[in-house]
């Protein structure tokens, strides 16, 4: 299988950062009530998870760059000592022996700049971080882009219930041109994956972002009473999104601009667009332009997503064009 290393690679890179994630969870967002506004577990859990996922691909990979969001600048600072023992403590709860030094430093391996040439990983270590702080969902979503093109996604969803089966923390799987899969966190258990086969849009269950911030909810709703959709729609934070419509779960996930002017980060699709693609989907802008994660760090030449199974897709964009009045 293409790419068989590097499959091997992320999977276990997202396994140990979805396991920190949910640790960080458990002890900082269950345990304490957090003041209003406090930010302070997922700065944990996202420097934690990119530190983990950073040292472990800088260890096999050693010359590939990282795309992240994060960078170490404000552990360095004296001032934030006690967040970065934090993070040094989540990161030492995964691999014992980590140093401070390594951790600071694998960090700050994400400050690549992508493009249309050569090869580099895309990290978002929590995404979906309102979902993290109301213990819903987020993701460690993990992508390898080669001359533009996503060869390579994982999703660590550690808060998604499995289709199959009891228990929850899904990992989604994806390489090009090699099919989609869903394996069981902590178990390594795998089986492949496939959109649904629904054909009539007014059947069809659609997903959005819970953050009416991030989608227009108001022209989702206009599009859902075109297509006839009588469910109403399944809200959820983060990429967990495109695993729903991959395995099935879920026909359309919709990604309406709420402004002109918002450019989509690539480290929030990439891993996402691959597996609903590769799971038999097809997965556009708001306009039917395919994602050009070339451009850089941003989606320059896109505005929103639509994700669909692949059957009603030119249907939906009608819609969508109808609702945004294009
Ligand atoms: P979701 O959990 O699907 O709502 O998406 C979370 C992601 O939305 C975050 O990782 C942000 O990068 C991204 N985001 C922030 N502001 C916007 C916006 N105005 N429109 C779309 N996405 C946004
Ligand atoms: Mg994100």
């Amino acid at each position: 299988m293409a790419w068989e290393r590097e499959r091997r690679a992320a999977i276990a890179a997202v396994e140990m950062a979805s396991r920190l994630c949910a640790d960080v969870q458990l002890r900082l967002v269950g345990s304490i009530t957090l003041a209003k506004g406090d930010k302070s577990p997922v700065t944990v859990a996202d420097f934690g998870a990119q530190a983990i996922v950073n040292h472990h691909l800088g260890m096999l990979f050693p010359h590939d760059p990282i795309i992240g969001e994060e960078d170490a600048a404000e552990l360095r600072k004296p001032e934030n000592a006690a967040l970065t023992a934090k993070v040094l403590a989540a990161i030492r709860e995964i691999i014992p022996t980590m140093s401070e030094q390594s951790a600071l430093s694998a960090i700050d391996r994400g400050n690549s700049m992508g493009g249309r040439e050569g090869r580099y990983w895309t990290l978002d270590p929590v995404d979906g971080t309102k979902g993290f702080l109301r213990h819903g969902q987020y993701a460690v979503a993990l992508s390898l882009i080669q001359d533009g093109e996503v060869q390579l996604g994982v999703l660590g969803c550690p808060n998604l219930a499995l289709d199959r089966g009891n228990g929850a923390g899904s990992i989604f799987v994806a390489t090009k041109g090699g099919g989609a899969a869903q394996i069981v966190l902590d178990d390594r258990s795998e089986w492949p994956i496939r959109v649904d086969n629904v054909e009539d849009p007014a059947l069809a269950r659609f997903c959005e972002s819970v953050e009416s911030g991030h989608t227009a909810q108001d022209e989702s709703a206009v599009v859902a009473a075109d297509l006839g959709i009588v469910f109403p729609p399944v809200r959820m934070d983060s990429q967990c999104k495109y695993g729903v419509v991959a395995r099935g779960g879920a026909s359309i996930y919709l990604r309406l601009p709420t402004r002109k002017d918002y450019v989509e980060r690539i480290w929030d699709h990439a891993a996402g667009a691959l597996v609903v693609t590769e799971a038999g989907g097809r997965v556009t802008d708001v306009r039917g332009k395919p994602l050009d994660f070339g451009c850089g760090r941003g989606l320059e030449a896109n505005s929103g997503v639509v994700a669909t199974n692949g059957r009603f897709h030119d249907r939906v964009l009608a819609a969508v064009a109808g609702a945004l009045g294009e």
